[in-house]
Protein backbone atom coordinates (compact mmCIF):
# COMPACT_ATOMS: atom_id res chain seq x y z
CA UNK A 1 0.00 0.00 0.00
CA UNK A 2 1.25 3.27 -0.50
CA UNK A 3 -0.87 6.75 0.85
CA UNK A 4 -0.79 10.41 -0.61
CA UNK A 5 -1.45 13.07 1.88
CA UNK A 6 -3.33 16.39 -0.14
CA UNK A 7 -0.52 18.54 -1.36
CA UNK A 8 -2.37 21.57 -0.17
CA UNK A 9 -0.96 22.98 2.62
CA UNK A 10 -3.59 22.76 5.82
CA UNK A 11 -6.11 19.48 3.79
CA UNK A 12 -6.62 16.57 5.72
CA UNK A 13 -7.73 14.84 2.96
CA UNK A 14 -5.76 11.46 2.42
CA UNK A 15 -6.24 8.25 0.48
CA UNK A 16 -4.20 5.20 0.15
CA UNK A 17 -3.97 2.68 -2.58
CA UNK A 18 -1.59 -0.53 -4.10
CA UNK A 19 -0.90 1.15 -6.97
CA UNK A 20 0.61 4.95 -7.67
CA UNK A 21 -1.88 5.09 -10.81
CA UNK A 22 -4.74 4.93 -8.41
CA UNK A 23 -3.66 7.34 -5.87
CA UNK A 24 -2.67 9.87 -8.91
CA UNK A 25 -6.12 9.49 -10.36
CA UNK A 26 -8.60 9.78 -6.78
CA UNK A 27 -5.71 12.97 -5.98
CA UNK A 28 -6.28 15.04 -9.03
CA UNK A 29 -10.41 14.32 -8.54
CA UNK A 30 -10.25 15.59 -5.12
CA UNK A 31 -8.76 18.80 -6.23
CA UNK A 32 -10.62 19.48 -9.00
CA UNK A 33 -14.21 18.84 -6.64
CA UNK A 34 -12.20 20.06 -3.87
CA UNK A 35 -9.99 23.02 -4.30
CA UNK A 36 -11.35 24.30 -7.84
CA UNK A 37 -8.32 23.10 -10.07
CA UNK A 38 -9.66 22.48 -12.78
CA UNK A 39 -6.90 22.68 -15.20
CA UNK A 40 -4.55 19.39 -13.44
CA UNK A 41 -0.50 20.56 -14.94
CA UNK A 42 2.44 18.64 -15.21
CA UNK A 43 4.31 20.11 -12.33
CA UNK A 44 1.43 19.59 -10.14
CA UNK A 45 1.63 15.24 -11.22
CA UNK A 46 5.17 15.90 -10.68
CA UNK A 47 4.54 17.02 -6.59
CA UNK A 48 1.76 15.02 -6.64
CA UNK A 49 4.12 11.83 -7.60
CA UNK A 50 6.70 13.16 -5.33
CA UNK A 51 4.55 13.12 -2.42
CA UNK A 52 3.25 9.59 -2.76
CA UNK A 53 4.92 7.30 0.39
CA UNK A 54 4.86 3.81 1.23
CA UNK A 55 2.26 3.45 4.05
CA UNK A 56 3.36 3.93 7.48
CA UNK A 57 3.71 0.59 9.20
CA UNK A 58 3.90 -0.20 12.52
CA UNK A 59 7.34 -1.40 13.47
CA UNK A 60 7.36 -4.99 14.86
ZN1 LIG B 1 -7.05 18.73 -0.36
Amino acid sequence: MKELHCIVPGCQWHTRHDTEAEIIRRTTEHLRETHGETAIREPMLETIKANIQPEKTRAA
